[in-house]
């Protein structure tokens, strides 16, 4: 097996372009797994850690471009206030180990229905950035993913980086495991609100053959909350706003019965996380119009469930 590094982002497009069969590696928490197990056994390898271009991120124009290889840890530390919903998926990944190595380039590289940084990025209409010798293009989030474990990416392209809009307000993201590290979700789900432009976001993932949005539910929640005046009053959620957002949610996945869970097991939990996120967030929005409160979305953290406030 060849092994090529690149220690520039031209050198990788280019080697990438020679050798398009060369598998990108970045923290290999994937890649290390599928070779170790013999499910994979390419041609070449092609290194990305020493490529600096991907190791960075910034902000231009109220978006993050966030480079594809920058690592959970470093998600977690730095981008709480800007990506609060994307941070908490990231809270959720593996242990320590792996989110030192593991990067969001690679949770999109690998596609898998259950990432944990795909309903984020599907909430908060993220675009991935992605790249060749050709030139570079731009791809929502929601086109990203065309089947189980497969990307919109050609033969020749690499990921550079994902451009996600700083969060306009709350976000919250809640995953189902059979324990709490460690763990591929059963169902997981990220919802984000803007109060300015009076829209909601939602991603759901583990619970259809790609991450996707639950659109309807999408359009439902902002409507109603328009039509009530909420977004300017700030005042408690109606109980059946909330059980009807949720049901929609549900409705909007299309699961599998597998090991990890039942498909009704999987709809069940998702309008159970719909209503606990969207309350959660809520409480964060009336929050933010107490005096004194400066924090940015997604801090300071949610109160629990078991302090329920606004439906
Ligand atoms: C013990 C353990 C626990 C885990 N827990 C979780 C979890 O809780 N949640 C979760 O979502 N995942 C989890 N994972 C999976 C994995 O850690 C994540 O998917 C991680 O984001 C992969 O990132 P990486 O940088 O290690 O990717 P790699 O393994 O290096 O690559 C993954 C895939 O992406 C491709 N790729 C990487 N970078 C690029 C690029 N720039 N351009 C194009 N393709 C690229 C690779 O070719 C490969 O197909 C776990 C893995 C392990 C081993």
């Amino acid at each position: 097996m060849d092994f090529l590094q690149p220690t520039s982002w031209g050198d990788a497009l280019a080697a990438k372009a020679e050798r398009p069969e060369a598998l990108p590696i970045a923290g290999g928490t994937d890649v290390m797994v599928e070779l170790n197990f013999d499910v994979r056994r390419p041609a070449a390898l092609l290194d990305l850690t020493r490529v600096p271009e991907l190791a960075g991120w910034a902000v231009a124009d109220g978006r993050v471009r966030l480079g594809a290889g920058v690592t959970y840890t470093r998600l977690i530390d730095e981008l709480g206030g800007l990506l609060p919903g994307l941070a908490m998926a990231a809270r959720t990944v593996g242990s320590p180990q792996i989110r030192n190595r593991g990067t969001v380039g690679g949770n999109l590289g690998a596609a898998s229905p259950a990432g944990d940084c795909h309903p984020p990025l599907l909430a908060a209409r993220a675009e991935v950035e992605v790249a060749s010798v050709r030139g570079s293009r731009t791809i929502p989030a929601a086109d990203f993913f065309t089947g189980v474990k497969r990307n919109a990416l050609a033969a020749d392209e690499l990921i550079a980086a994902v451009l996600i809009p700083a969060a306009a307000g709350p976000q919250q993201f809640s995953k189902i495991g059979t324990r709490n590290a460690m763990v591929i979700a059963v169902a997981s789900f990220c919802i984000s609100l803007d109060p300015r432009a009076k829209t909601v976001g939602t991603g759901i993932g583990s619970a259809a053959p790609t991450p996707r949005r639950a659109t309807d539910a999408e359009r439902f929640l902002s409507a109603a909350l328009d039509e009530a005046g909420l977004w300017q009053s700030r005042a408690g959620l109606p109980a059946g706003l909330v059980r009807e957002f949720g049901e929609q949610v549900a409705a909007a996945a299309d699961p599998v019965d597998d090991v990890r869970g039942t498909a009704a097991y999987r709809r069940h939990g998702l309008a159970v996380m719909a209503r606990r996120t969207l309350t959660w967030a809520w409480n964060s929005y009336q929050d933010s119009a107490s005096p004194g409160h400066s924090a940015p979305w997604g801090h300071p953290r949610p109160r629990w469930p078991g302090t329920p406030r606004g439906g």
